[in-house]
């Protein structure tokens, strides 16, 4: 029985050589024309083209050579800056305007409930920043002159770069109840330009 599938293959393969030729000597052709092309548009002639080509070899070469020498297998890999890990940035950098507040209502007005709005249940000596809805509460930042701390609140008027740190602490001072003596370190916070080091979720 003949097999006309074997018969085509072995027709394929006789052609095979002729199709592989005339590839090539169209590659050829381009390259050729390509050349003429060049030289034409830059008015140049094919000595001028074997010079600009000998002289990308040699510069070639010249790259090769400085690579080798400039390469010390024995330098230490360089160590990643801070707040990288194995080339991820996992930490970024954010300038800050960084206010205060105490949970009462001279800070929170109505919302002052002693609850953030990520539901804690805020206590004395309790440390957290409020920010922007595009930090997700847990977001860790580092704000220099509070601590570390994670985002726990939000907040109306916080937006852009704005943060409000909380002060609340038992009061030191027997004329002033809690909410008036965290007030007072509140204003004494005032306000705060600083680089916040904000740890991004993985
Ligand atoms: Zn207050």
């Amino acid at each position: 029985m003949r097999d006309k599938r074997t018969e085509l293959g072995r027709d394929l393969t006789k052609y095979k050589g002729v199709v592989v030729g005339l590839q090539l000597s169209l590659a050829k052709t381009t390259v050729k024309e390509f050349k003429a092309d060049i030289s034409a548009a830059l008015e140049i002639n094919r000595a001028r083209i074997k010079w600009i080509e000998w002289q990308m070899g040699f510069r070639v070469a010249i790259f090769l050579c400085v690579c080798l020498v400039g390469c010390d297998p024995h330098t230490e890999p360089p160590t990643p800056p801070m707040g990288t890990s194995a080339g991820v940035e996992t930490t970024k950098t954010l300038a800050a305007n960084i206010s205060a507040f105490c949970p009462g209502k001279c800070c929170c007005q109505h919302w002052a409930n002693m609850t953030t709005a990520n539901n804690h249940k805020i206590k004395y000596g309790d440390r957290l920043v409020a920010a922007p809805r595009n930090y997700p509460f847990g977001t860790w930042m580092t704000i220099e002159g509070y601590g570390r701390v994670q985002v726990k609140d939000r907040g109306g008027a916080i937006s852009g770069s704005k943060l409000d740190v909380l002060f609340y602490e038992k009061s030191q001072d027997p004329t002033k109840t809690d909410i008036e003596w965290s007030h007072q370190l509140a204003k004494n916070w005032g306000r705060k330009f600083t680089e916040v080091i904000v740890e991004l979720p993985e």
